[in-house]
């Protein structure tokens, strides 16, 4: 028997749910560093509808100005503080400021953004069901009294301090994370990143790597605060974005720390930022704020183990992509 019937039209219920096999992901701060390389990754994937909402206060259309437009792209000038309606699959929520001086300026706004704002995006995973990613950082483990940090140290954060709108603002953050899964059943995955740097940083944002780099471009003394024996651990922006896709995609909720284990000491990275980029630039002291972690380097062997991933650009290779964007942003062409 053969049937000779052509196959029925898809009702447009049908096609509906075809057309929504597509993944509809939001991004929360894609405007800003990390996330507008987010954004260009998972908008790499046909399948992926990307839409970013951001208030602009760290971030800028600029980082996006490639997809704006693009049938599977949307921005949004929204704030997380406020609720949002809007039906997605899976959410990455970055919102937060991430530099020192920007989370400083105005730290009730801050702890408001991590609290208030990601209650509202657990509050939308629950409506929709969504599973949810939260960008958390290593300042979670304050000033640590364990070396390398792994994921079981509870951290030494002080409460009250300049720092803890957003390091316990963090913290609360995770714990909401946790409070939403266990209560209502919500697929959540948190990473704790570690100091991440690249191409779209700010260059004034007042972080180090940046701060570096726009100093030995504009021949300005590289300003290593006081001791400049304290460490940081910095991770290329595209071995980033790996490990959040692979964390989001995985079956571990976390926390896990996402990071490059190379350790520097602030003195030694104003000296290799010098020897790379403007031998002639001098390096000078100057004041620290207060409670300044005076060591961080991430234990990755969760990472290594549940998302077989691992950082793949040493410091030395990520400098010059960074100076070379951060060149063009000056005006400055290197020699
Ligand atoms: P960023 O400042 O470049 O990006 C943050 C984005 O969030 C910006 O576009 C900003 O405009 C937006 N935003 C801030 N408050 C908002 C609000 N209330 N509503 C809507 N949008 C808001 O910072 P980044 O370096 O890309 O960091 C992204 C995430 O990663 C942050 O959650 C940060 O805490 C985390 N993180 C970053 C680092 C790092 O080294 N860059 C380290 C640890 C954790
Ligand atoms: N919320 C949101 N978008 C949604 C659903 C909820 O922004 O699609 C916000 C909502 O306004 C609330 C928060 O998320 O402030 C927490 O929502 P939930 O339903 O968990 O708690 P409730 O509304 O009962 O306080
Ligand atoms: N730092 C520095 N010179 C600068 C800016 C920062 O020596 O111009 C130091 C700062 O004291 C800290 C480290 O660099 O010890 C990292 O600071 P950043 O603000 O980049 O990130 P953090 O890890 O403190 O969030």
């Amino acid at each position: 028997h053969v049937n000779t019937k052509p196959p029925p039209e898809p009702s447009p219920l049908r096609k509906a749910k075809f057309f929504q096999a597509n993944m509809r992901i939001l991004v929360t701060g894609g405007a800003g560093f990390i996330g507008s390389h987010l954004v260009d990754k998972l908008m790499q994937n046909e399948k992926n509808e990307v839409i970013v909402v951001d208030n602009y206060f760290t971030g800028s259309k600029d980082n996006l100005s490639q997809w704006i437009g693009h049938p599977r792209f949307e921005l949004r000038r929204h704030d997380i503080t406020e609720p949002l309606l809007i039906e997605v699959d899976k959410i990455y929520h970055l919102a937060c400021p991430a530099s020192p001086i920007f989370y400083k300026y105005n730290p009730v706004k801050t702890i408001k953004t991590n609290v208030i704002g990601t209650l509202n995006m657990l509050g939308l995973a629950k409506r929709v069901g969504a599973r949810i990613l939260l960008t958390s950082t290593s300042e979670v483990y304050g000033d640590p009294l364990v070396h390398p940090q792994d994921e079981t140290y509870w951290g030494n954060v002080n409460p009250i301090g300049v720092r803890s709108c957003y390091d316990e603002g963090k913290r609360v953050a995770e714990t909401l994370m946790f409070d939403y899964h266990r209560q209502h059943g919500i697929e959540i995955r948190i990473a704790r990143i570690f100091n991440t740097y690249g191409p779209r940083m700010n260059i004034d944002d007042g972080r180090v790597v940046s701060n570096f780099i726009a100093q030995a471009i504009r021949d300005e003394p590289l300003t290593v605060q006081l001791p400049g024996t304290q460490t940081r651990s910095f991770c290329y922006v595209s071995d980033m974005v790996d490990g959040l896709i692979r964390l989001m995609e995985g079956d571990h909720t976390g926390p896990i720390n996402i990071g490059n284990p190379g350790e520097f000491t602030m003195l030694e990275l104003a000296e290799t930022v010098k020897e790379m980029i403007n031998p002639k630039v001098k390096i000078i002291t100057v004041e620290n704020t207060p409670d300044d972690p005076r060591q961080r380097k991430p234990d990755i062997t969760k990472a290594k183990e549940l998302l077989g991933w691992e950082p793949k650009v040493k410091l030395r290779d990520g400098l010059p992509l960074m100076e070379d964007d951060f060149r063009k942003r000056i005006g400055v062409p290197r020699k």
